[in-house]
C-alpha cells in the first residue's frame, strides 16, 4: 500500500466522504468538516504541525480520522491518535474508528486504488491492565482461607471474568466495581513484573497489547501514555518520529504534560515494612544492605521532622519562585545520596541471588524474590526520582503538604512548553491538535505559548454549526461582580427564586467551590432541594442516569457540578436547556503551580493574570457554554451569575471564546 501519490489521497478521501451517508445513520455533511479534513490532509501531506479548533457538531472525529487513516495507509506510516483520558479512547476504538474503517473500505480513488485491512491497536499505560499473577494470588486468598469479604468475592469474580476469555484484562472494560485502591493490588506494576521470566507472560494482556501495538496501522492512545512513551521509550512504536499524531482534546495537553512529570515523596509511605520482607533473600549481602538502610532511615526520619516543623499547623507550605531553603536542600541531597547508595546495595544483592537461584533452582522461589526485589526497587526509584527534582536547578514549583496519613514534599514543573519543545515535537513532527476549545480567548497564541510552539504555526477556527439564534448568553442585572463579598449571598437567593419557578426541565448549576455548592443546596427550601441532584451524593454517571429518568418522567431536574460537570457532559434536547455559571472560573492563585508559575512570569514583568488566569478562564468558560448546545435543534440559555462578564474590558475577551457573539445584560 506505500504509495505517496497526493491525488490518489484527495481521491480517496473523496470517495470515503461520498459514503458516509451508508456508514452512519444520520449523517449529513457539513462544511466546517469538510474544512477540517482539507486542513488535516494538507499537515499531513506537508508533515507539519497544526492546531484546528472544532466546536461541537463539526464531526471533528471523522474530520481528522478519514484523511489520517488514508493518508497512513497510503503512505505507509503509522496514525497515532491521543485523547485525554482512557474512556474516550474506548468510545473512539469502539464507535467512531469502526465506523469510519466502513466508509473508508468501500471507497475506491479513480484509478481504482483502495485502503482495505487497517488494523487497529489500542495502547493504555501497564497499570490499566490487570497483573495475572497478582490477580491468581488476590482471589486464591478466598481459597486459603474460605474468606468471603466483599473485596475478595470480587477478585473471583474478576478472575472468573478473566479465565472465561469475557473480559479482556483492562481497567476501563471491567464490570466489576472496584475502587482504585483495589484495583491497585490486582494491576500490572513495572517494578515487580519480572517480564519474560514470568511464567504467565504469554497469556499477560500488557504484553499481548504490546505484541498487537507492533503491527497496528491505527494506535489508539490517550495523553499520559504517550507522553510517558515518548519520555521513557524512545523505541516505542509510539515514539516514531515518522508517525502522523493526532492529539484529541489537546487542551488537556498543558496540564498532561505538567502532570507527567511531578513527583512526591510521602514521608509515611517508607519501604521499612517491605524490606523486612526482603531480608530472607539476601543472604550474605543482609548486613551491608542493614547498614544502608539504617543510614536512610535517620535520614529519612529527620526530613520528615523538617517538614513538620516548616508546615507548622498548615495543611500546605509553598517555597517562593520554588526554592526552598538551602538547608533543607541539602539534608534532601544527604538522603538522596544514602538511598542511592541503598540501591547499590540492593542491586549486588539481587544480581548475587540469581547467581544461587540459578545453581539451586527452586520453583515459584524466584519469581517471588524478583518481585520483592522489585517492589523495594520501585519505591526506591521513585523517591530518587522526586529528590533529584526537588534539589535541582531547574525552575519548578516546590511544597510540602500535610494530608491524611502524614507529610509530604511535592515538586512538579510548571510550565509545559520546555519538554514540548524539547522532547515532544522532535518526535511528533507531524502533528493535529484539536478540541472544541483550542482558541480561548478567541485565540490561539495561549495554547501555543503553554505547548512552546511558534506564532507561525498553522491554526483554523471553525465556526458552530449549530443555529446560536436559538441560544442566549445573559447576565442577568441584579447579579454582582464575582469578587464582591456579597456575591455569593446574591446568588444563593437568586438560585432559590430561580429554581423553584423555573420553566426548563433539565438544568446544569456549574460551582467554581464546593463549599459555595453546598451553601446553595443547604439554602434552598426543603420541597426545591428535592429537584436537585448534588455532585458527590452519587457518582457522575448515576447523576446523569437520574436527571434523564426525571425528565423523562415529566418532572424538572436541576444538576449542582463543579469541574466534572463542566466538561465532557453530553446532555442533548430537554435534557439541558439552561447553564448556570454561578462564578466567572478563574483559578485559585493559591495553588502552588500556579502561584509559583506566575511568581516567575512578575520576575520578567509579566502579568500573570493575562498570561496564566485569563485564559484558562476562558477555556473553562468555553467548555461549559459548550454544555447546552449538543445537536442541531438544542436551544436553551446560559445565565452567568458574575456580573463582570459585562462590566470588565477581559469580559468581552472570554465571550470571544464561545460560540456566542452578544451576551445581554437584562
Ligand atoms: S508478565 Fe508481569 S504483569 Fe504480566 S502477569 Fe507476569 S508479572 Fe504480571
Amino acid at each position: 500500500m506505500s504509495n505517496q501519490n497526493p491525488s490518489q489521497i484527495t481521491s480517496l478521501i473523496a470517495s470515503t466522504y461520498s459514503n458516509m451517508r451508508d456508514a452512519f445513520k444520520g449523517f449529513s455533511p457539513r462544511v466546517q468538516q469538510k474544512d477540517m479534513i482539507k486542513r488535516v490532509s494538507g499537515l499531513i501531506s506537508k508533515k507539519h504541525i497544526g492546531l484546528i479548533e472544532a466546536p461541537t457538531g463539526t464531526g471533528k472525529s471523522l474530520g481528522y480520522l478519514i484523511p489520517g487513516i488514508i493518508s497512513a495507509a497510503m503512505e505507509d506510516r503509522i496514525l497515532v491518535i491521543s485523547t485525554a483520558t482512557a474512556s474516550l479512547q474506548d468510545q473512539l476504538a469502539k464507535r467512531d474508528i469502526p465506523n469510519a474503517l466502513k466508509a473508508i473500505s468501500a471507497a475506491k480513488s479513480e484509478d481504482g486504488a483502495t485502503v482495505i485491512g487497517v488494523k487497529v491497536a489500542i495502547a493504555k499505560g501497564r497499570e490499566r491492565h490487570v497483573c495475572n499473577v497478582n490477580l491468581n494470588a488476590a482471589a486464591s486468598t478466598a481459597d486459603l482461607f474460605n474468606e468471603t469479604t466483599p473485596e475478595v468475592r470480587s477478585f473471583v469474580e474478576t478472575k472468573r471474568l478473566f479465565d472465561r476469555g469475557l473480559w479482556d484484562g483492562t481497567r476501563d472494560t471491567l464490570e466489576v466495581s472496584m475502587p482504585q485502591s483495589q484495583w491497585r493490588k490486582i494491576a500490572n506494576n513495572a517494578a515487580t513484573c519480572t517480564g519474560r521470566n514470568c511464567s504467565q507472560f504469554k497469556d499477560c494482556p500488557y504484553y499481548m497489547a504490546q505484541e498487537e501495538i507492533k503491527t497496528a496501522r491505527v494506535i489508539v492512545t490517550n495523553h499520559d501514555y504517550l507522553l510517558a512513551c515518548i519520555s521513557n521509550i524512545p523505541n516505542s512504536p509510539l515514539a516514531n518520529p515518522d508517525s502522523i499524531y493526532v492529539f484529541d482534546e489537546a487542551h488537556h495537553l498543558p496540564d498532561k504534560i505538567i502532570a507527567a512529570f511531578a513527583q512526591s515523596i510521602q514521608f509515611s509511605a517508607f519501604w521499612d515494612k517491605d524490606m523486612v520482607d526482603l531480608l530472607p533473600w539476601l543472604g550474605e549481602d543482609r548486613e551491608l544492605v542493614d547498614l544502608a538502610q539504617e543510614r536512610v532511615t535517620g535520614l529519612w526520619r529527620a526530613c520528615e521532622r523538617s517538614v513538620e516543623t516548616m508546615l507548622g499547623d498548615g495543611r500546605q507550605h509553598r517555597f517562593t519562585l520554588g526554592e526552598p531553603p538551602p538547608q533543607f536542600v541539602s539534608l534532601m541531597r544527604d538522603l538522596g545520596g544514602d538511598i542511592t547508595g541503598l540501591r547499590d546495595q540492593l542491586d549486588r544483592a539481587k544480581e548475587s541471588f540469581r547467581k544461587r537461584e540459578t545453581s539451586t533452582r527452586i520453583a515459584g522461589v524466584a519469581t517471588l524474590a524478583e518481585m520483592m526485589f522489585g517492589k523495594v526497587l520501585g519505591q526506591i526509584n521513585d523517591a530518587l526520582a522526586c529528590i533529584e527534582d526537588f534539589t535541582s536547578e531547574e525552575n519548578r514549583a516546590r511544597w510540602l503538604a500535610r494530608e491524611r496519613f502524614g507529610v509530604e514534599v511535592r515538586t512538579s514543573p510548571f510550565d509545559a512548553s520546555g519538554f514540548a519543545k524539547t522532547r515532544l515535537w522532535p518526535v511528533a513532527k507531524n502533528s493535529i491538535l484539536t478540541s472544541a476549545t483550542l482558541a480561548p480567548l478567541g485565540q490561539f497564541d495561549p495554547v501555543l505559548r503553554s505547548l512552546g510552539l511558534g506564532h507561525g504555526t498553522p491554526t483554523l477556527r471553525l465556526s458552530s454549526p449549530f443555529d446560536y439564534s436559538r441560544a442566549a448568553l445573559r447576565v442577568p442585572k441584579m447579579v454582582l461582580d464575582g469578587s464582591d463579598p456579597a456575591h455569593a449571598k446574591r446568588v444563593r437567593a437568586y438560585l432559590g427564586d430561580l429554581i423553584s419557578d423555573q420553566k426548563n426541565a433539565g438544568v446544569l448549576v456549574y460551582f467554581t467551590s464546593r463549599q459555595m455548592m453546598q451553601d446553595c443546596y443547604d439554602a434552598l427550601e426543603p420541597l426545591v432541594r428535592k429537584s436537585v441532584l448534588l455532585q458527590g451524593d452519587l457518582q457522575t454517571s448515576a447523576i446523569i442516569a437520574e436527571h434523564c429518568n426525571r425528565i423523562d418522567a415529566g418532572a424538572r431536574s436541576v444538576i449542582f457540578g463543579l469541574d466534572s460537570f463542566g466538561e465532557g457532559i453530553d446532555l442533548p434536547g430537554k435534557y439541558l436547556t439552561r447553564v448556570v455559571i454561578t462564578r466567572l472560573p478563574f483559578a485559585h492563585m493559591d495553588d502552588p503551580i500556579t502561584a509559583t508559575h506566575g511568581e516567575h512570569l512578575e520576575e520578567k514583568g509579566l502579568n500573570p493574570f493575562t498570561m496564566i488566569l485569563l485564559p484558562k478562564a476562558g477555556q473553562k468558560l468555553a467548555q461549559i457554554c459548550g454544555r447546552l448546545m449538543r445537536r442541531e435543534d438544542d436551544h436553551g440559555d446560559v445565565l452567568v451569575l458574575d456580573k463582570r462578564l459585562v462590566t470588565k474590558r477581559y469580559g468581552r475577551q472570554l465571550v470571544n471564546g464561545t460560540s456566542f457573539t452578544t451576551v445581554q445584560h437584562s
